[in-house]
Order: C-alpha cells, then structure tokens, then sequence
C-alpha cells in the first residue's frame, strides 16, 4: 500500500505505528496532515464502534484507506470501568494523575486479588473500495495501589503486567510494544496486509 492515512493526531501513537508497518505501508498520513479534517466525535459503545467511526471519518474525508483505534483500560471489579471513557475517566480534559487518582479512589478497599484489569485496543481499517477490517488484542494485569515506574502514559504506572511482575511504566518502549493491546493488534493488522497482498507497493 502506498499511502494510509492514520487517524491520530497523537504523534508518539503515529511512530509506533509507522515503525510496525515499515515495508508494508510506503507512507503514513496523520490526521494532522489533513488540513480542515475536523476530530470524530467518539460516541460510539465499544472500542471497535469508535475506530470504526474514526477510520470512516478519516477515509471519506482523504479519499484514502485508513487505519484508526480506540484503547482504553478495563477493569473488572469496577463493572468494565473506565473503558471507553479512559481518557477522560476524571472529566473531560483530565490529565493521566487527575484519571489514575480517580482509579485508586474506585478502588479504594478493594484487595488485590480482585483488582483485575486489562488494557484493550480495536483497530479499524477501512478502504475506499468499501473494505471494513477490524483487529483487536489484550494484555491482562492487576491494578496497583500506588504507581511504579517512570515510562509510558496514561494508566502505566498502575498496570501490573501480569507475565512480567512489573509495570507498564517500568518496561521500555521496545518490551511494552513486545506485548501490549496495541503492539499485539499492530502485529494482526501487519500480518493481514501481508497475507491479503495489500501490503504491496505499487
Ligand atoms: P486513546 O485510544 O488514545 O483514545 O486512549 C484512551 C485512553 O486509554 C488513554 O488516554 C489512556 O488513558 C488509556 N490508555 C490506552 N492505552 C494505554 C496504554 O498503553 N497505557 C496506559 N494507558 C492507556
């Protein structure tokens, strides 16, 4: 594939995502790139929902194909909570402290063999041709009571990677794209143009 637009305006998102389709993808556009392309409103009631609607958004807008996810964290005890709502789990335009704060306050009491979470990412592919793809993966962990680690965003610090023994924030860049939602999805989707050879150039 020659061009794909990605629907992202995050820039460190945009280079995880270039970097897992290197040779399969001549070039990716973001979001940014598409001068007067107004932000998808996410209102959709799953992960999936929501790529799909970005993706939509973002090919009929470029006249290209285009790739799009939603992620967020999921945990059990709090009923799914955040979920879809990761992002603004404390209010609309909360950072990640004032978004982590609010996830220990919800899980205040709780021991830790109940804290069970996982981290979940949909991605969605759409062509102009009318083709629709989506791909999703997990990583499951525990929620900690206080946070570790210096990398990462977001909910990290907290996250437990459960096959590890540390947390996401304590794991670099390459051994969290190794295993997380995101990497295991990316790898699904590169594997899909592969093998479906729209991971020709032309
Ligand atoms: P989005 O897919 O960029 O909209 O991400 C939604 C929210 O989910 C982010 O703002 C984070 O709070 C959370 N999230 C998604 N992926 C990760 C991750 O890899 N680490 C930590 N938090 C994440």
């Amino acid at each position: 594939m020659n061009k794909l637009v990605v629907a992202t305006r995050n820039h460190g998102k945009l280079k995880e995502i270039e970097a897992f389709l290197a040779g399969v993808v001549g070039q990716v556009v973001s979001a940014s790139d598409l001068a007067g392309f107004s932000d998808t409103i996410e209102d959709g009631f799953t992960f999936e929902d929501n790529a799909l609607k970005k993706a939509r958004e973002a090919m009929h807008f470029s006249g290209l194909p285009a790739l799009a996810d939603d992620s967020g964290l999921v945990v059990d005890c709090l009923n799914g909570q955040p979920g879809i709502f990761s992002a603004r789990f404390a209010g609309v335009g909360s950072t990640d402290m004032e978004n982590n704060n609010k996830l220990l306050v919800e899980l205040n009491g709780f021991p830790e063999e109940q804290r069970q979470a996982y981290f979940v990412c949909s991605l969605a592919f759409v062509t102009p041709e009318g083709l629709e793809k989506t791909f999703s993966a997990r990583i499951p962990g525990h929620i900690l009571s206080e946070g570790r680690g210096d990398n990462g965003f977001g909910y990290d610090p907290l996250f437990l990677v459960d096959m590890y023994g540390r947390t996401m924030s304590e794991l670099s860049i390459e051994e969290k794209n190794l295993i997380s939602h995101r990497g295991q999805a990316l790898k699904q989707f590169r594997k899909y143009l592969e093998e479906s050879g729209l991971g020709q150039m032309q």
